[in-house]
């Protein structure tokens, strides 16, 4: 499909796609709209930067504007869109405020971290759209703020970012408290079992839309994995961004502490950084966010939970100061660069304890990491290298040549701290995951 005009959207929509500067749909965008405008329910298996939110907003507003009577009554909205996070409700809640600009729907974006009164307030003059993270919409039903009998058009995203942070139970009762009359959506960056299991619960005959499936979105993505000690992480992350080429970079750390140890790091050596994490408040989150977005901020380093969903353009770097232990995160976090179209580079650190993680990534976007040896560090570890012993050091030797061509080997000895590969190797399994630090993981 070569422009919009194929989709058959009312006129306020495509003059708002003119506005926004959006020529032609994205391929989620093409498949998706025209069953939602028919009333399907829809499975879309895509993650942020495939134009997923315009693809079920549009459709919605249409839908809610056709069926428009004037102002919903107080506290019972006709659509909701349930998200994980505060900066992915937002998020969204603007892009309802832009594409549908030119007609008479009001919505409301309810998230946690901020006064409940305006919230309260917005949903009892009337609204059409509520977008919300789950735990503050619990907390405003059961304090009968609003009702969902209303809803003819509920919307899931990021499924599976919903059920990582523990939403699962608050996500059921929110469906239970939808009218069964309704049109329902999921979004998921990836499928797992879970997922799949809560949309055959939600859903009923769904269309299923999937773009750049898990082990494809990579490939606009140049990705590159250095190996470092653990002790020298930072030092080399001052190093590499002397590299005025690295413009805009999203940092990813393991650890609310970590984030803001290397944001302290990079702020003495006068680096304009941002940190967003739990621990910060919601204004402190946005307005780094918006330091970043506006490029007032070169660098803004993140944890997992608190980057959920944040969509910024122009990102030129994503940098795993540590790598995740869920390869389905480092596949969310390198598709915040190479967004709409453009070329985006993937850094990772990876220390010896983050061996195993690398192997799993591998296995699930199916392709190695190339590693990156053009950088000061690596001629200083391969200097600092000692001789490789014992059986270990053979193992891995041997694994190293058949990765990189032999022609690594010190960057590896050094990576395994000596060969004690063993040693360090994390556990696998279902453990916590990184970035997930206890009751802050919830936004709302
Ligand atoms: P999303 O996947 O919804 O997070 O969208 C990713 C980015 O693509 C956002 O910055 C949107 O504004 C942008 N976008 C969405 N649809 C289009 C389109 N049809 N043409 C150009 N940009 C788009």
């Amino acid at each position: 499909m070569t422009d919009f005009s194929g989709l058959e959207l009312i006129e306020p929509l495509r003059r708002a796609l003119t506005a926004e500067g959006y020529t032609a749909p994205t391929p989620i965008q093409a498949q998706s709209i025209p069953h939602l405008l028919a009333g399907r329910d829809l499975l879309g298996v895509a993650q942020t930067g495939t134009g997923k939110t315009a693809a079920f907003v549009l459709p919605m507003l249409q839908n809610l504007a056709k069926r428009s009577r004037g102002r919903p009554a107080a506290g019972r909205p006709r659509a909701l869109i349930l998200a994980p996070t505060r900066e992915l409700a937002v998020q969204i809640g603007d892009s309802v405020r832009s594409y549908g600009r030119f007609l008479h729907l009001r919505g409301t974006t309810i998230f946690g971290g901020s006064p409940m009164g305006k919230q309260i307030r917005a949903l009892a003059g009337g609204v059409d759209i509520v977008i919300a993270t789950p735990g503050r919409l619990m907390d405003l039903l059961n304090r009968n703020k609003l009702r969902l009998d209303d809803v003819s058009i509920f919307v899931l995203d990021e499924g599976d970012r919903m059920l990582d942070m523990g939403f699962v139970k608050d996500v059921r009762k929110i469906a239970d408290l939808v009218g069964s009359n309704r049109q329902t959506l999921l979004f998921s960056a990836t499928m797992p079992t879970a997922v799949a299991k809560l949309a055959e619960g939600l859903l009923s005959d769904p269309v299923r839309v999937e773009v750049a499936p898990q082990s494809t979105t990579a490939e606009r993505i140049e990705q590159r994995v250095l190996f470092v000690e653990k002790a020298k992480k930072r030092a080399l992350l001052s190093n590499l961004l002397k590299d005025a080429d690295i413009s805009r970079a999203l940092i990813f750390t393991r650890t609310k502490h970590g984030a803001d140890r290397v944001a302290k790091h990079l702020a003495k050596g006068n680096v304009i950084v941002g940190v967003i994490h739990g621990n910060k408040t919601q204004g402190a989150r946005q307005r780094a966010l918006n330091g970043f977005k506006k490029g007032q901020l070169r660098v803004l380093v993140a944890t997992d939970i608190a980057a959920r969903g944040i969509d910024v353009d122009g990102v030129t770097h994503v940098i795993n100061f540590d790598l995740p232990q869920d390869p389905d995160t480092y596949v969310h976090r390198i598709g915040r660069t190479a967004r709409a179209g453009a070329e985006g580079k993937a850094i990772s650190f990876c220390d010896a304890e983050e061996r195993g993680y690398l192997v799993d990534i591998e296995k699930v976007t199916g392709k190695a990491v190339p590693v990156h040896t053009d950088h000061p560090f690596h001629a200083q570890e391969i200097a600092d290298a000692e001789p490789a012993g014992g059986k270990s050091g053979r193992k891995n030797r041997r694994r190293n040549r058949g990765r990189n061509g032999g022609n690594n080997g010190g960057a590896w000895k050094q990576a395994n701290g000596g060969g004690s590969v063993r040693k360090f190797r994390p556990r696998r399994g279902k453990g916590r995951r990184p970035g997930q630090e206890g009751g802050s993981a919830r936004a709302a």
